[in-house]
């Protein structure tokens, strides 16, 4: 704790020079809101992701050069739902930064304005470890919502400097059309693997696999962020014999 204090007391006495000037900076949590960040912020955003695209976003190690990058920050992106709650909240506190606590103007919980699914019904709970207690937090992984995504960030980077609403508003509308021609380039390459049968590992892929109709018969994990245990591996191979599945699928 004592280094890391004393490196945030170094960082923090670097010069302002030392980061981009004139340009919103942007904090995403993930690789994926970053990249979307940068396609709709373009030259007027300076662009910092937390976690790498290698990491399990659930559990990041959080790093002094995190708390820089937040306190400098004028708007941050998280993917919510709970996913960044092990890492994000010390983040926010230690940053001292206004505008980018929950609420602020530069805040965006980016889950608020696209398609959530396996929002648990009756008593939420985290008891038997279960990571995804509001709901499925991977939903990036379906091209429609990240162009949901894409419209909220337009709007955010708008409401943070409304200057460049027309530029931000332009970098949209381009970026809406280069995913409308990858979608049906997408559509027609998964479109013979429709109702194909497989199991994945953590239970990240609902928007994925009912975008492109595939249908997933079991996860290694017996739930969310628990890893396996000898009788539930049992009952996957037998699920994966019984229905043909030959496929398992695995994040990086
Ligand atoms: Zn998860």
């Amino acid at each position: 704790m004592r280094t890391l204090k004393l490196l945030l007391v170094v960082l923090l006495a670097l010069p302002a020079g030392a980061f981009a000037q004139g340009k919103l900076n942007v904090v995403a949590t993930t690789e994926d809101l970053g990249s979307i960040a940068r396609e709709i912020g373009g030259d007027k955003v300076s662009v910092t992701a937390l976690a790498k695209g290698y990491q399990d976003p659930h559990f990041v190690d959080p790093k002094p050069s995190f708390i820089l990058a937040v306190s400098r920050a004028d708007v941050l992106i998280v993917v919510g739902r709970e996913l960044e709650i092990g890492w994000l909240p010390p983040l926010l506190s230690s940053s001292r930064n206004a505008k980018i606590q929950p609420g602020g103007k530069g805040y965006l919980d980016a889950s608020l304005n696209v398609r959530i699914l396996e929002i648990p019904t009756g008593q939420i709970t985290r008891a038997m470890g279960d990571v995804h207690p509001l709901g499925n937090p991977h939903y990036w992984l379906e091209p429609g919502n990240g162009r949901r995504i894409a419209q909220a960030v337009r709007d955010k980077l708008t409401e943070n400097s409304p200057s460049d609403a027309a530029y931000f508003a332009q970098r949209y509308t381009d970026f809406d059309m280069r995913l409308a021609a990858a979608e049906k380039r997408w559509d027609a390459t998964m479109a013979p693997y429709k109702g194909t049968k497989l199991v994945t590992y953590h239970r990240s892929w609902p928007n994925f696999m009912e975008r492109f109709t595939l249908d997933v018969i079991g996860y290694v994990e017996p739930k969310p962020g628990i890893p396996p245990s000898p009788s539930h591996t049992l009952e996957v191979i037998d699920g994966m014999k019984t229905s043909g599945a030959k496929l398992i699928g695995v994040e990086p």
